[in-house]
């Protein structure tokens, strides 16, 4: 079984299709091809015509057993409704998680305009994923996305769950460190190449993973995750099957550690 807790309906490129429901049966037909029992798909910082928001996820996707939406947040155009939307959401069950952007947008995550988002994950009991590390755009600003800034928040609110994505790439120790020294704190390992693995960065990457879960112990904190349509499906299951981990420990990696954090029933996804 594999999950991925990390893949995205965005329109990035021209040459994708401009209709989200387009979208959506690529996404599906990528899942049928990689054996991918369930994703978990992530909106963006901003809703426009290539950037779907929550309710349009939520239309398009219906009532399918192998998704689950997760609401991105923005600290820029956050309006005051938007906390009553979240509210409502999470009350109905419509969303498995919270997405912060700091590095896209610019706020530290510890800012203290993001504590009553932390309060309200922690009433819900959903983790708040964080983007850390590069930004796909040369806009975004890295002082913001450094994964050292996670720690503050994990010590502030231990009640909740957060997940540094993309490990803080390519600051992969530093991640690690605050995922090995806070309980709640768990990465996700997506978004690490573009399109396919090249074959001299692929084994760059395998080594820094290596060296990551060397570090952890074992890889009881480490989530699957692509970034699809960024990244291919089928190269990045490779690249986790290449780590040279035995059965169980990929099978962490692969869905039971994002099953666990993110509460899902994943009995469902496997009798769809
Ligand atoms: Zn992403």
């Amino acid at each position: 079984m594999i999950i991925d807790c990390h893949t995205h309906l965005n329109r990035y490129e021209e040459s994708e299709p401009a209709l989200l429901s387009d979208r959506y049966a690529l996404l599906k037909a990528e899942m049928e091809q990689n054996e991918i029992s369930y994703a978990l798909v992530l909106s963006s910082y901003m809703v426009n015509d290539n950037r779907p928001g929550v309710d349009e996820l939520l239309e398009v996707t219906g009532d399918d057993p192998q998704i689950g939406i997760v609401a991105g947040v923005s600290y820029q155009n956050y309006r005051a409704s938007d906390l009553a939307d979240l509210r409502l959401l999470l009350q109905n069950d419509k969303i498995k998680a919270l997405k912060l952007y700091p590095g896209y947008e610019p706020f530290f995550v510890h800012d203290p305009r993001m504590r009553v988002v932390y309060e309200m994950a922690g009433e819900f009991g959903v983790p708040v994923m964080i983007h850390t590390g590069d930004t796909y755009n040369p806009k975004g600003r890295l002082k913001y996305s450094h994964p050292l800034q996670v720690d503050e928040v994990a010590v502030d609110f231990r009640e909740v769950t957060f997940v540094i994505c993309h490990l803080g790439n390519p600051w992969f120790l530093d991640a690690i460190e605050v995922i090995y020294k806070n309980e709640n704190v768990v990465g996700d390992i997506s978004g690490l190449t573009l399109g396919h693995f090249e074959e001299r960065f692929e084994r760059f990457m395998l080594q820094r993973l290596q060296e990551v879960v060397a570090f952890a112990g074992d890889p009881s904190s480490l989530l699957f995750g692509t970034d699809w349509p960024i990244c291919d499906v089928g190269s990045y299951i490779r690249f986790v099957r290449n780590l040279g981990l035995n059965k169980e420990e990929t099978d962490l990696i692969l869905y039971k550690n994002t099953a666990r954090v993110f509460n899902l029933d994943i009995g469902e996804a496997t009798n769809a």
